[in-house]
Parts: C-alpha cells; structure tokens; sequence
C-alpha cells in the first residue's frame, strides 16, 4: 500500500448504531479507545464526521502501523485509507485513477455510494465515471475484486481502495469491568477476547502454583499481555498465591478438589471484583468440554457467587477455539510449558458434584478462612502495557 495519495483513514462502526439512546456513550467511548489506540502514531487529527472517524494523517504517517493498531480497535467494523475530494465529477476520476494506478493496470470496479442524498444519484453519478474511464481507456471489469468505492457525503467525497475489516463488536469499556479467570491455556486468553469485544474492560486474575508472585509476574504470564492488552490499551492483572488453598485441602480426596478450587477462585474474585468495581466473573469454560466442565461441576464451583459468570465459549467446539487462539496470537505463548496449579489437574475427577457437597467441604476445609488469608497476604497487582 503506497503512501502518499492518502491523506485519511475513514473508520466505520457497526452494531453501535443499534444502541438508540445511548448511542453518544458508544461513540464517544470508541473515540477514547481510538485515540488510546493511536498513542504514540504519527497523525494529525481524529474526527467524528456524521457516522464515521476520520483519521487525518501526516506525510509521514505509517499507516501500516496505524492499521495494525486500528485492527484491534472492538467497535470498528471496517476502515480504510481514503482520498477526500470535493464531489465533482472530475475530482471524484482523479481520485479513482489514482488508485486505479496502484492497482497494477489490473481492470477495477467502481462502487458509488451516497451518503448524502442531494444532486445526482448513485447511478448517475457511476455512469459519468464509467463514462470518463472508458474515454481515458482505463480498465474496468464490473465482476472485478479490485474494488474502488466512491462515498459521495456533505462534507467531499471519499475515494479508497483497501477496506480494511475491524474486529467488530462494542467499545471495550461500555459494559463495565469483568474479572477474567486467565490460566497458562488456550481457552482463557480468547475467552478474554471475547469478554472484551462484547464491551467489558478486562481485569485479569491468574492463580499460580509458585512461592511467590513475583515468579508468576516474570513467567510466561506476562507474554498474554503483550496480545492481550492491545484490545484494550492496556490492563491490569492480579497474581494470587494458589498455596494457602493446596495446604488447606491436603487431605480431601482429590476426586473434589477441582470444583473446589473453582469455588475457591471465584470467591477471591469476588473480592477483587469489589473493589475494583466490577459486576462480571469471565472463565474460559467450555460446556462439557473435559470431565470437570460438566453442567453440575459448573453450578457446584459457582453457587453463592453473586455476580453474573460469563463463559464466553461455551458454545464453542475445541478446534474453534484453538483457531481463534492462533488469529488473535495467543496461541504460541498458551503452548509453551507452564507449570498449572496442581487442583487443576487430577485423576479422575468427580463429573457430578453438588453444590451441597461442595459446601460441605468449603465449611469442613476452612476455605472462607483460606480466602482471607490468600486476600490478605497472597494477592498482588500488576500493569500491562501496550
Ligand atoms: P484453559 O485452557 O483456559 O486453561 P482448560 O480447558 O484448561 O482452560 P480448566 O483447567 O478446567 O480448563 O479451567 C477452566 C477455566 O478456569 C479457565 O479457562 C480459566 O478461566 C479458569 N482457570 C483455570 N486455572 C486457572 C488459574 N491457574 N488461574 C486463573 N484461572 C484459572
Ligand atoms: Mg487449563
């Protein structure tokens, strides 16, 4: 993609258009988390233009960059480079041909579309192009994939090639804070993905097996970040102790120990969630997806927690989510070796605990004991940057 015929990049945003009265908070956080996005990019201005961002860009903006950045924008259905001119007809071929050079002499389509509906139509408006292209002897192939789109709005008309697609989705941010269960998996990253393109600001909560935290802060952990908070410029991320829970349960049959440590997991959650004023617990469960996932394990682990439990891939078949781990590059670092907290990993698993039984055991193990003390001395926080 060369440079220097584009001076914008015109962003569009999808399903926010539905929110009706809240439709200004939508747009007013994807600005926000358009020009957190961009820290650090070389561009001279971010507009909202009817219902579009316009990018402004510098001569020397690196719009490889600036897409790469915008990509990971939730909120954004599609972009692309674009040249504004004013909406007149020989402008308007300029433009096109323009882009219709880069295309390597290959035959192109011209799509017009208005925005505006005053002047000419769109058909007018294609036929007057058509028109000109075939006098200039440009080109053109109506069943071409080399597209150019020509949006005829109040303000010029915009001519560009590449429509970039954006991850879709709401604005990280406009459905509040969800605390996201994050192990050394494949399943919890995109669980988080997911937590986050439906609008929910991520606060990560990884339980590890080590002495101390700082063991977990410097482990492979960390490398999720480097994906991960690029959804949303940045995150924060809590490292818990899993040993104060391990000594407690030491002689309990291990059959119960996984449903326990999930109740043990969402209670510190809980707390967390509290203070940091959020109203979502987020796992990377999927239904029955190994022996411990089943529909009575999950209501056992989750009964007297009171905020809304999110699984964001319950309905997803393992391959699905390990593509997805690969399209949004968390996969590498989910591969790489970790050692996992051991209650995660048993023989033989119970497959049908009740919540009753797991009461049972939370009260005779002391785990409200076990969870104030993981709170009081097992608990640290960490930033991610982008
Ligand atoms: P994953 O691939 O995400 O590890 P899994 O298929 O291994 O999932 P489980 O081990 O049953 O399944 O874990 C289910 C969910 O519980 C995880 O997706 C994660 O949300 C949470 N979880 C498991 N272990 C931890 C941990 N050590 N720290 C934080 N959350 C965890
Ligand atoms: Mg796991």
């Amino acid at each position: 993609m060369t440079n220097y015929s584009y001076k914008y990049i015109v962003i569009h945003f999808g399903e926010i258009w539905l929110k009706g009265g809240n439709r200004n908070i939508f747009i007013n956080r994807l600005r926000r988390n358009i020009a957190d996005a961009l820290k650090g990019t070389d561009y001279a201005s971010l507009d909202l233009r009817r219902d579009r961002f316009m990018v402004e860009l510098n001569e020397g903006s690196d719009i490889g960059m600036i897409s790469a950045r915008l990509s990971k924008v939730f909120g954004i259905s599609w972009f692309a480079p674009a040249i504004l001119v004013k909406s007149e007809i020989g402008e308007m071929f300029g433009a096109v041909g323009k882009l219709a050079s880069e295309q390597k002499r290959k035959a192109v389509r011209i799509v017009v579309r208005r925005s505006y509906k005053e002047g000419k139509n769109s058909m007018e408006i294609l036929k007057e192009l058509l028109d000109l292209a075939n006098r200039k002897g440009m080109k053109m192939d109506k069943d071409s994939e080399r597209v150019i789109n020509v949006n005829i709005t109040d303000f010029g008309t915009l001519v560009y090639a590449d429509k970039i697609r954006g991850p879709g989705g709401l604005p990280v941010g406009v459905s509040g804070k969800a605390v996201v269960l994050l192990s050394g998996g494949i399943d919890s990253p995109v669980a988080a993905y997911y937590a986050m393109k439906r609008g929910l600001t991520p606060i990560y909560l990884h339980f590890h097996p080590f002495a101390s935290n700082k063991i977990a802060e410097e482990s492979k952990i960390a490398e999720f970040g480097k994906e991960l908070s690029g959804y949303s410029n940045g995150a924060s991320i809590y490292y818990a102790k899993a040993d104060f829970f391990q000594s407690a349960v030491i002689k309990m049959s291990s059959r119960y120990e996984h449903v326990l440590f999930k109740r043990f997991m969402y209670k510190i959650a809980e707390r967390i969630a509290k203070k940091e004023g959020a109203e979502v617990i987020c796992t990377g469960e999927s239904l029955a997806q190994v022996a411990s996932q089943t529909v009575k394990n999950m209501r056992a682990s989750e009964k007297g927690i009171r905020l809304l439990m999110l699984r964001p891939l319950s309905g997803f078949d393992k391959q699905e989510i390990v593509d997805k781990a690969q399209s949004i590059g968390t996969f590498e670092t989910s591969i790489k070796p970790y050692k996992d907290v051991c209650s995660m990993h048993i023989q033989n698993p119970s497959t049908s605990m009740s919540a009753e039984l797991t009461d049972a055991l939370y009260r005779k193990y002391g785990i409200a004991k076990v969870v104030q003390r993981t709170m009081k001395s097992g608990v640290d926080h960490a930033s991610w940057t982008i």
